[in-house]
């Protein structure tokens, strides 16, 4: 076993058109390699990251750090990490709008400035992408890839990979804790995949899925947290005819994260069932927030604390991704604007605090006959 931190990185999105037209709005943001500095009342406040990436305003000037970069920087690692046989783990952390998705899965459609559909792909298909690079320049090897994808709205989860047959919503899925393999969901479905090409109609069906259950209301996707999972098996193939020597397999689980909106339960609409629904999507983050806090401390006094990851379904299955067995990196996203700036500063810090993280991990190697 070794210790890894938690790779943090903060990502500032560009202002949008209507921001760029609103002249009471001004960027707050400044990035000065790996600190960004943040305007507030006349103060400034510097935070210190593993990873910075500024937006231009204007997307196609020089400086715009693109989808490419940032994966290449922060991601590609991840990839390396898999390949190794190591767990790993990412996850988008904001307030809704600052760019979770276009970040983990990008854009499909509608194109923002001069940004390509090709530029604008996000971490999630670059991942796979690189995956099935890999495997197809790797002949001793014989890898499976296995993907699942799914959501947690109201702490249900919902498969994302299945049929609704008829419109028939199926009942949402159970979590069950293996004595060995840990948390893990009763009949999700995992579907083992070839070439990216498979796994490409794969994320349609589950990225279709998740926007028509948002039907009649849009703050669905800001309220659910999306998990894309991959299981990458490995195994050496043996070429000699006396086979005595065993063939070792590693596997890795990758999962790729896009929580809910980060912003306050007292800025949502408060009432009925809006609130059940912003108490209990909250829980889930409010439950990371403390499980962070408790892992945190725990490093920082060199003691082995109660992290409550039963809390909440989010931080039950992440529980080997926060503190436990993964290389796990967090990608905060944020506005540059004045008017979201505490939004901003309130997502710096939790990110400041997820960066003094350490997990403790190894390689996942089963020797078999
Ligand atoms: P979130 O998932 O955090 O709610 P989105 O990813 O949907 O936010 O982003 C909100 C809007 O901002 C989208 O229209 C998206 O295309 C745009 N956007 C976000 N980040 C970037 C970026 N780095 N470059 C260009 N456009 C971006
Ligand atoms: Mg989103």
């Amino acid at each position: 076993e070794e210790n890894s931190n938690l790779t943090v990185g903060i990502r500032v999105r560009p202002l949008n058109a209507k921001e760029l037209n609103d002249s009471k709005i001004t960027s707050v943001i400044q990035v000065n390699g790996q600190n960004i500095i943040v305007t507030c009342e006349s103060v400034q406040h510097t935070f210190t990251y593993d990873h910075c990436f500024m937006s231009q305003v204007d997307t196609s000037e020089s400086g715009y750090i693109d989808q490419e970069i940032v994966f290449k920087n922060m991601v590609s690692p991840l990839v390396q990490n898999a390949f190794e046989g190591y767990n790993v783990c990412l996850f988008a952390y904001g307030q809704t709008g600052s760019g979770k998705s276009y970040s983990m899965m990008g854009q499909e459609s509608a194109q923002v400035n001069i940004i390509s559909i090709d530029e604008a792909v996000g971490i999630i298909p670059r991942f796979c992408q690189e995956i099935f690079t890999r495997i197809s320049t790797n002949m001793n090897t014989k890898t499976t890839v296995e993907i699942s994808y799914f959501e947690i709205y109201n702490e249900k989860i919902h498969d994302l990979l299945t049929n609704v047959t008829n419109g028939v919503k199926r009942a949402p899925l159970k979590v069950r804790e293996h004595p060995v393999f840990g948390p893990y969901i009763v009949d999700l479905s995992q579907h083992c995949v070839q070439n990216y090409k498979d796994l490409q109609t794969w994320l349609k069906v589950g990225n279709s899925q998740r926007a028509t259950a948002a039907t009649g209301m849009n703050e669905k996707s800001s309220r659910s947290h999306s998990i894309f999972s991959i299981i990458l098996t490995q195994t050496q193939i043996n070429n000699q005819l006396n086979s005595e020597s065993m063939d070792a397999s590693r596997r890795s689980k990758i999962n790729l994260v896009d929580l809910a909106g980060s912003e306050r339960l007292s800025q949502t609409c408060a009432s009925g069932d809006r609130l059940k629904e912003g108490v209990s999507i909250n829980k889930s983050l409010l439950t990371l927030g403390k499980v962070i806090a408790s892992l945190a401390e725990n490093t920082s006094n060199r003691k082995r604390g109660f992290v409550p990851y039963r809390e909440s379904v989010l931080t039950w299955l992440l529980k080997e991704s926060l503190g436990g067995n993964s290389r796990t990196a967090m990608l905060g996203t944020v506005s540059p604007a004045n008017i979201h700036v505490e939004e901003t500063l309130a997502t710096l810090r939790y990110a400041c605090q997820a960066r003094a993280i350490v997990n403790r991990v190894r390689i996942n190697e089963d020797p078999h006959e």
